[in-house]
C-alpha cells in the first residue's frame, strides 16, 4: 500500500480523471488498478469528465468498482446529447454521488422553448431523467464577462429548475474552454465570491468553486468580520494558530495541492489546465508519483511563491491558481493574476487545520 506525503493539509483529497474517445486510453485492468490505487491512498473523491465519458463502455462498472472501495464518484459530462433512460438508471444503480451538467449560459426558457432551439433543451431533459432516476444533479458552470450578470438567474435555475444538490462555479483559467478576453477581472471575481459566500447561507443548494482557491481567503475574513467573539481574528491583521482552529481553516484543493488530474493514457498532471506532466500511472504508482515528483512538491510549498502570493498570509491555505499563474504569466508559481487581495503583513503563514 502506498501512502502520501504527510505535508500539513495536502493528502490527495480529489482526483480527476479524463475519459475520452481517443486512442489508447486505459484498458479496464490498468483502471481498476488506478481505483485501487486512489482507495489505497485513502483519496475520498474521485470526478470523471470528459466531452462523452459513455463512450467507455465500461463506464458504469468502473463507478460501481470504485464506489464498493468506498470512493466517492462524481462524472461531469460536457456533452450529454447521449444522455438516456438507461444512462441514468445505470448511474444510479452505480452509486454516482454527482452527474454534473455544464450550464455557462442563462437560458431564457420561453424564448428556447419557442423557438425549439434542441441545443439548449438538452440540459433539461438530461436533468430530467437524472432526477427522474434520483440521481443527484451538480450544474457546473464556468463564469466568463458574458455570464457575469446572469449567475443569479443560473443559481436559480439550478436549486429549483434542476433541484441540484450543487452548484459548482469555476472560475476559469485561459483554455479551449474561456478564452483570455473572456476571464473576468480580478476585482469582479473578488465581487463574485463574496456574493456566493452570502448566497451559502441563504440557499438549500450547496455552492462550491473551482480555480479559486483564494476563496479560502475569502470565507476566513467574511467569517472573521461577521463573527462577535473577541477570540476570532481581524484576518487582514492578524491570525494565530489557535484562531484558526477556531475559525477552521481548511484549503481547497487544487493544481497538485490536494488535487491531481489523470488523462486518458494515463498521464498525471497537477490539474486539468496545467499541463506539466509529473508522471503515468501505466508506468509509476500513483502514490509514489503524488509524494516524490519536485513539482509537485515545489508546488505545495507556499514559501517558493513568487509575486505577491509570496508575502501573503493565507499562502499555505491558498496559494492562488498555479494553473491560471502559468496560463496568464509563463510562470506556475507566479502571483494568481485573478486575487484582488494586497497582502500587508509579512506575519508567519495561516496553516490549514487538519
Ligand atoms: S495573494 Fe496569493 S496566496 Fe494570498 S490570497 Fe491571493 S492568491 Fe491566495
Amino acid at each position: 500500500m502506498t501512502t502520501t506525503q504527510t505535508l500539513k493539509g495536502s493528502e490527495l483529497n480529489v482526483v480527476q480523471w479524463q475519459v475520452t474517445g481517443h486512442s489508447q486510453p486505459l484498458s479496464t485492468s490498468y483502471a481498476h488498478h488506478m481505483i485501487d490505487q486512489i482507495a489505497d491512498i485513502g483519496t475520498a473523491k474521485l470526478v470523471i469528465r470528459g466531452d462523452n465519458p459513455m463512450q467507455r463502455k465500461d463506464l458504469f462498472s468502473l463507478i460501481d468498482y470504485a464506489t464498493s472501495r468506498n470512493i466517492s464518484v462524481s462524472l461531469a459530462t460536457e456533452g450529454i446529447a447521449k444522455m438516456s433512460v438507461r444512462a441514468a438508471a445505470n448511474a444510479r444503480d452505480a452509486g454516482i454521488s454527482r452527474w454534473a451538467i455544464r450550464m455557462n449560459t442563462w437560458p431564457d426558457l420561453l424564448d428556447t422553448l419557442s423557438a425549439f432551439r434542441i441545443s439548449e433543451l438538452r440540459p433539461f431533459r438530461a436533468g430530467y431523467l437524472l432526477a427522474d432516476h434520483d440521481v443527484p444533479i451538480e450544474i457546473d458552470t464556468t463564469v466568463t464577462n458574458a455570464n457575469l450578470k446572469h449567475l443569479e438567474q443560473i443559481a436559480d435555475i439550478a436549486q429549483y429548475v434542476f433541484g441540484a444538490k450543487t452548484w459548482n462555479v469555476e472560475m476559469g483559467t485561459p483554455s479551449k474552454r474561456v478564452m483570455s478576453r473572456q476571464m473576468v477581472t480580478a476585482d469582479q471575481a473578488e465581487h463574485l465570491l463574496r456574493w456566493m459566500y452570502k448566497e451559502t447561507s441563504m440557499r438549500t443548494i450547496q455552492i462550491t468553486t473551482t480555480d479559486a482557491p483564494f476563496y479560502e481567503r475569502i470565507m476566513l475574513q467574511e467569517r472573521s468580520k461577521q463573527s462577535h467573539d473577541s477570540s476570532m481574528p481581524d484576518a487582514d491583521r492578524e491570525i494565530t494558530d489557535d484562531q484558526l482552529v477556531t475559525i477552521g481553516a481548511q484549503k481547497i484543493p487544487h493544481d497538485g495541492n490536494g488535487e491531481i488530474f489523470i488523462s486518458h493514457q494515463g498521464d498525471v498532471y497537477p490539474s486539468e489546465h496545467l499541463p506539466l506532466i509529473v508522471g503515468n500511472i501505466r508506468k509509476q504508482e500513483l502514490g509514489d508519483v503524488y509524494e516524490h515528483s519536485p513539482l509537485l512538491q515545489e508546488l505545495r510549498t507556499g514559501d517558493r511563491l513568487h509575486g505577491k502570493c509570496s508575502e501573503c498570509v493565507f499562502r499555505n491555505v491558498c496559494g492562488g491558481s498555479r494553473a491560471r499563474a502559468f496560463a496568464m504569466t509563463g510562470d506556475y508559481m507566479a502571483a494568481d493574476p485573478l486575487c484582488a487581495y494586497v497582502p500587508t503583513l509579512t506575519n508567519s503563514p495561516v496553516s490549514p487545520i487538519q
